[in-house]
């Protein structure tokens, strides 16, 4: 009897193969979907992080320049303008990034009012 196998009961050969066969058909094969969408979801998290890790040091410090677009420079680290634009208000000034679209308004400071808008009352 050369067989390793033989005068094994039939109930742990049957096992071994059904073992067998159950660890063949999980791990044998390519991922399954669960794991790839988990093995995703980290490479993801993974990137974004690195995103965040750039824009954190940015955070830390002011804008390069007081007209910057706040949202081009910290969130993604590129240099662009505000430009004015119309305003619906005579209260505030309105600035536009020509490159995401960020719009700023700001309460216009009292002591630049030109003449025009003070009034006298008699
Ligand atoms: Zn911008």
């Amino acid at each position: 009897m050369s067989n390793p196998m033989a005068g094994m009961p039939k109930e742990s050969e049957a096992f071994r193969r059904e073992m067998l066969r159950h660890l063949k058909d999980k791990y044998g094969k390519s991922k399954p979907a669960v794991v790839q969408e988990a093995a995703e979801i980290i490479a993801k998290f993974r990137e974004e992080k690195a995103h965040a890790r750039k824009a954190i040091a940015r955070l830390g410090s002011r804008l390069p320049e007081p007209d910057s677009c706040p949202e081009c420079y910290y969130l993604r680290g590129r240099y662009s303008l505000l430009r004015p634009i119309p305003s619906e208000s005579d209260r505030v000034d309105s600035f536009r990034c020509g490159v995401c679209d960020f719009l700023q308004t700001r309460t216009r400071n009292r002591l630049q009012a030109t003449p025009g808008e003070k009034r006298i009352r008699s």
